[in-house]
Order: C-alpha cells, then structure tokens, then sequence
C-alpha cells in the first residue's frame, strides 16, 4: 500500500480510546462510510484483489463485515453468505462456537448457503485475534467449502491473527495499526 491509499483510510476511520471496555482502541469503520470516496475506494480496492482469485461466494461477518462482502459479491456477480450470531438465521444451520477474553460466542451459516467444494472469501471490517474468523473457516468446513482467502478492511497483526488463521489462507487488509496506533 503506497501512502496516499493509507492516509485516505487513516484519515477517514476513527479511532475510540477505551471503547467499549477500558484498555481497547476502538477502530471505528463509521468515518469510512461517511465520506463515500474512501467508501468506494475500498470496495474498488477489494475488486481489484478478487476479481481474478477464483472465489466462488463472500460470506460476510455480522455485522460490520456485511458492509462490505455485499457490494463485492455483487459487483463480483458471485453469491453472498451471511455469517450471523447465534439465533438470527431461520433455516437449517451450521454452528460453531468459539473463546472470546471473557466467555464464548457462537456463530451460525445456513446449510443451504453453502455450496460443497466451492472456495470462500471471508470478509469482515476488522482482523483482531483472527478468533472470529477462525470460527467462519470452521463453519465453512462443515459445509464442505474452502476458506482460500480472508479479508479485513484494518488489520492489527501485533494480535498475530496470521498464526491462528494458518499458512494454507491468503489474508488481505487495506490498513494496518500497530500496538501504538
Ligand atoms: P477477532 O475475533 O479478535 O479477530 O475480532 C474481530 C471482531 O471484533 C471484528 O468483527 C471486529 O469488528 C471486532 N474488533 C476487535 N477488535 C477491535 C478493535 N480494536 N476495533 C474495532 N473492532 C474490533
């Protein structure tokens, strides 16, 4: 990423000091959708990576993921799978429940989403631990899918997501913080 594309995202996203508990640095996507060059400057962007990848589907991350995945599966022409929490999907779901800090959380995918032997991009606004994203990769296996590529508008890689998620995945972000900014 060369410097004009980091400072027209820098500029645009927020960031929330102690949000939403004391000790986290918020990174806040919402600037992003303000201004709609930085908006469509991203799913530009996005295209531009996977438009050649040989992805099948996008299944984007409730809730902020869906932002994004939308627009590219469409501009793409490729369908789009919603990855929601617990209890929001009606139909026949596969679930997979993973450790947050504190407790766990559980994400759900409709069976009938998910085409066998077809390769995935994951798409959500930001890449933490990867703990989220690991959990989607698993329920994509369930429905004998291949997660080939995840994608974070920000990335925070001192959180070493690139370790959990594995070698065999391809991970794209936009931007990156460090553990001071
Ligand atoms: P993780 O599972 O640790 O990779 O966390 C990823 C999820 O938590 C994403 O859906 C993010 O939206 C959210 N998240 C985690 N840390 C932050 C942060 N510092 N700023 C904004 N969102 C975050």
């Amino acid at each position: 990423m060369n410097n004009k594309d980091f400072e027209i995202l820098d500029k645009a996203i927020r960031r929330v000091k102690d949000f939403p508990k004391p000790g986290i640095l918020f990174y806040d996507i919402t600037g992003i959708l303000r201004v709609p060059s930085a908006f469509k400057y991203c799913i530009d962007k996005m295209c531009e990576i996977y438009s050649s990848a040989g992805i099948d589907a996008v299944a984007g991350i409730e809730s902020r993921g869906f932002i994004f995945a939308a627009p590219l599966a469409e501009r793409l022409g490729i369908p789009m799978i919603l990855i929601r929490k617990k209890g929001k999907l009606p139909g026949k779901k596969y679930s997979c429940s993973y450790a947050l800090e504190y407790g766990t959380a559980e994400i759900e995918a409709h069976v009938d989403d998910i085409e066998k032997g077809s390769r995935i991009l994951l798409v959500d606004d930001l890449i933490a631990t990867g703990g989220t994203l690991n959990a989607a990769v698993n329920l994509m296996e369930q429905g004998g899918a291949v997660v080939t590529d995840v994608f974070g508008v920000i990335g925070l890689p001192f959180l070493n997501y690139e370790k959990t998620l594995g070698p065999k995945i391809k991970v794209k972000t936009l931007v990156n913080y460090n553990s001071e900014n």
